[in-house]
């Protein structure tokens, strides 16, 4: 690291606005040389990270995500913590505009100085944006912020990718049946860790009821950790009125106080790392593939073929990995 990169690296550590503004930006960059010194970067302040709790919050346009994450980072601010606000939004590069992006968000929050938010890298692909959501919740955690939210819209694998780089997951849900059978269906609520009932102002006995109807649904599908004897994982709050909130953060302590005594905790972040460190290997790996002359000169014919049944399949896979290896 160079000395203009040190400074870069001591701004980070000081939490200093400029140099945090700057390392996203290196990070994002799509510059080779850019890349060598964002990994350079992110390698000198991994001893600095880790200590944060990261939060993956969930939930379809409107159902109150920034309202409750402006809730939330404020009761937290106020007991002390420093909170890092972060998006995943890969709808940007599909539909032209931002789902989460555009209206201003959070104006409290984003004025406080232990807050910092950061809108969604666009990117481009989903991978694309996790992947520097990723790297930038190091960055935060290196400035010393200790409650990272990565905020996603219930979009497509969004919620996956997610969940699948925070301690915990959850999902956001209006106090209407049916919106949680939507969410059954595709699959979220097995990756909710904590599923909030948003809006219980506006009908309190509708929220209980979605309440108790998800909390037996999740008993019935028998997702792991909403089994019989487990405490609650569902709750109703009002962001609006910043009810529940404190509620919402307890819940949150207990269910990391009793992972880290099981080892699931440490356990969840191992197997992140080593799923991060394998999605970068699969994208080199393709990347080296499809850029190989031997592979590029073939694949037309091989896809055509495949194409017309003349191939099976696995067969013209072997085939294209024979021309890559082979050199
Ligand atoms: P997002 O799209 O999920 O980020 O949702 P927003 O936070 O922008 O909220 C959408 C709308 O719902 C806004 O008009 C909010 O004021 C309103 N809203 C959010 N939370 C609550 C709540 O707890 N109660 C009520 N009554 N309205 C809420």
């Amino acid at each position: 690291m160079d000395a203009t990169d040190q400074q870069l690296m001591d701004g980070v550590r000081r939490a200093d606005r400029r140099a945090l503004a700057k390392a996203i930006t290196l990070l994002e960059s799509t510059r080779a040389d850019h890349r060598m010194r964002a990994d350079a970067l992110l390698n000198a302040l991994l001893p600095h990270t880790g200590q944060a709790l990261r939060l993956g919050i969930s939930g379809v346009p409107g159902v109150g995500k920034s309202t409750f994450i402006e809730a939330l980072g404020l009761y937290l601010i106020a007991q002390g913590h420093r909170v890092a606000v972060l998006a995943v939004d890969p709808s940007s590069s599909l539909s032209g505009g931002s789902i989460l992006g555009d209206k201003t968000r959070m104006e409290q929050l984003s004025a406080s100085p232990s807050a910092y938010i950061r809108p969604s890298p666009s990117s481009g692909t989903l991978g694309g944006v996790a992947e520097k959501t990723r790297e930038a919740m190091l960055v935060f955690e290196a400035a010393g912020y200790d409650v990272v939210i990565v905020e996603t819209v219930g979009v497509g694998q969004s919620e996956t990718a997610v969940a699948g780089m925070t301690d915990l997951f959850v999902l956001m849900q209006l106090p209407n049946a049916g919106d949680d059978l939507q969410a059954i269906k595709r699959g979220v609520m097995e990756l909710a860790d904590l599923v909030v009932i948003n809006k219980a102002d506006i009908d309190l006995d509708a929220a209980t009821r979605a309440e108790a109807m998800i909390a037996s649904s999740l008993r019935l599908l028998g997702h792991a950790g909403h089994g019989d004897g487990a405490p609650s994982r569902v709750l109703k709050l009002s962001a609006l009125k910043a009810q529940g909130v404190d509620t919402f953060w307890q819940k949150v302590q207990d269910l990391i106080a009793r992972r880290r005594t099981t080892g699931e905790f440490a356990q969840r972040r191992q197997h992140q790392g080593q799923a991060w460190m394998w999605d970068l290997i699969h994208a080199a790996l393709l990347g080296d593939f499809r850029r190989h002359p031997d592979v590029r000169r073939a694949l037309p014919e091989v896809l055509k073929s495949v194409n017309d049944s003349r191939v099976a399949p696995s067969a013209a896979a072997r085939q294209l990995l024979q021309l890559f290896t082979r050199a």
